[in-house]
């Protein structure tokens, strides 16, 4: 990412009071650090997990647990999250419907690798929710997004997938690309240069580039979320999504809405809500309830081209999908928890007045400090856009990612009791989150541009 400068930060004020608060934070999280000087020695960086380490510019912190909107570290600090694991944890920390449901299946058998009744009602109310008939389970949406590419590079008989500029779906190295001089290249270190070619990218909210692209007539699948919430946040232009849905049938593709995020901004996510046609959906991240499920939706005609196609452990051999912990008794536990008593349509309208409040709050805060700046808002997901307009691709919003605000304001708010969201998203409400953490975020946030913008 690039760090563009926005005219209104101080760019010296920014230094200094980014120097004043890391070392406020080193000095208040030392038994965190400690802990990370001695694993370090048994896990690269400290962590279990890399990205722990990569998401952020300050040292990492220990957890320790959490109650609902908030987490504790090892030095006994709370913090209030706005982060929310990257939308992994969007139900809050300890959510009870959860911890109850997930609590009883793993008592009762945490898998069988057979179905167990409830995958139906979670698989039915899926479909009555975002449109799509039929329902797969992995273990997480970059999995779910590899199963998609397979389906549809079958059906098709085509190997092409067609991405758009700010996009990231998952850990597979058909969307880990950027675009080159000499074609798409591997943006990370360790993916196959040979399959990222088989990748298109275009810029989102561009009808004439995807055209151009499909008219090769060799992609398989058009894949996109929505509205792209990577770069922070890009909304389609009306119109938009159906004229991609159409180009992709006009030119034999299958089209995949990638909901991994979007599906917690609105009930039924925004292809129900927007009665958005496609072949596949995506969603994500446990549906926000910290335990590791995902799923993809499909068309009642793919759902058949699989069941033709089932692979049989002695042959023949059919589509590769599936994993040994999938669908397990854990994740349908969490998904039909999930579903029945947080994502319900009062949970949405909820979460979506708080994210209206996080949005005002911040727009006020922008003019009173007289910044033209405007505050990203779709349901529960804020941001910090600044420039007077919000962006309709990802070159536009990468002029809001600029890494050094949101580097100082991470640690500043960290040192006030906020963990806040990471470089490419925006904080966002969780459903734990009460109406007085928005105002105490706010407050925050507009002492730190108190500081840090001329
Ligand atoms: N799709 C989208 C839109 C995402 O934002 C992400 C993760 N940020 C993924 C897929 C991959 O999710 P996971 O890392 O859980 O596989």
């Amino acid at each position: 990412m690039s760090a563009p400068a926005s005219d209104h930060i101080d760019r010296a004020a920014l230094a200094s009071l980014r120097f004043r608060e890391d070392a406020a934070f080193k000095a208040r999280t030392r038994k965190s650090q400690a802990w990370l000087a001695r694993a370090g020695k048994s896990m690269p960086n400290g962590v279990p997990m890399a990205w722990m380490a990569g998401l952020f510019r300050h040292n990492s912190i220990v957890a320790t647990g959490g109650a609902g909107p908030h987490f504790n570290d090892l030095d006994g600090n709370t913090y209030c999250d706005f982060n929310v694991c990257d939308l992994a944890m969007t139900m809050g920390y300890g959510a009870k419907p959860i911890a109850e449901a997930v609590s009883r299946a793993v008592t009762s058998g945490a898998h069988f690798l057979l179905p167990v009744e409830d995958a139906v009602f979670v698989t039915e109310e899926l479909a009555r929710r975002v449109g799509l008939p039929c329902w797969q389970f992995t273990l997480s949406a970059s999995a779910a997004n590899t199963e998609v590419m397979r389906i549809a590079r079958f059906i098709t008989r085509r190997n092409k997938i067609l991405v758009f500029d700010g996009q990231y779906h998952g850990h597979i190295d058909e969307s880990l690309v950027t675009p080159s001089a000499s074609g798409t290249v591997p943006v990370q270190l360790g993916t196959s240069a040979r399959i990222a070619q088989d990748s298109v990218i275009v810029p989102f909210n561009d009808l004439d580039a995807a055209e151009a692209a499909l008219k090769a007539n060799d992609i398989a699948l058009v894949i996109t979320e929505p509205a792209l919430t990577n770069c922070l946040l890009v909304e389609p232009a009306p119109g938009y999504l159906a004229g991609l849905r159409a180009l992709s049938q006009k030119y034999g593709a299958l089209l995949c809405l990638d909901e991994a995020h979007t599906f917690q901004f609105a009930y039924g996510g925004l292809v129900g809500t927007g009665k958005l046609a496609c072949d596949f959906v995506t969603l994500g991240k446990g549906l926000g309830t910290g335990i590791s499920f995902a799923l993809y939706g499909m068309s009642r005609d793919v759902a058949d081209v699989m069941e033709k196609h089932l692979d049989i452990d002695i042959g023949p051999k059919g589509l590769a999908t599936g994993g040994t912990t999938y669908g397990s008794n854990v994740a349908i536990a969490a998904a039909r928890a999930a579903l029945e008593h947080v994502l319900t349509p009062q949970g949405y309208d909820r979460i979506t007045a708080l994210g209206q409040r996080l949005a005002d709050g911040l727009e006020a805060a922008f003019k009173r400090h007289g910044l033209p700046w405007r505050a990203f808002r779709h349901g529960p997901r804020s941001g910090y856009c600044l420039e007077p307009e919000f962006p309709t691709n990802a070159e536009a919003a990468t002029r809001s990612i600029d890494t050094d605000f949101i580097d100082a304001r991470r640690v500043f708010m960290a040192n006030r009791g906020f963990w806040d969201a990471v470089a490419s998203a925006g904080p966002q409400v969780s459903f734990a989150h009460q109406p007085a953490d928005i105002d105490l975020y706010v407050t925050q946030a507009d002492g730190f541009l108190g500081e840090v913008v001329r």
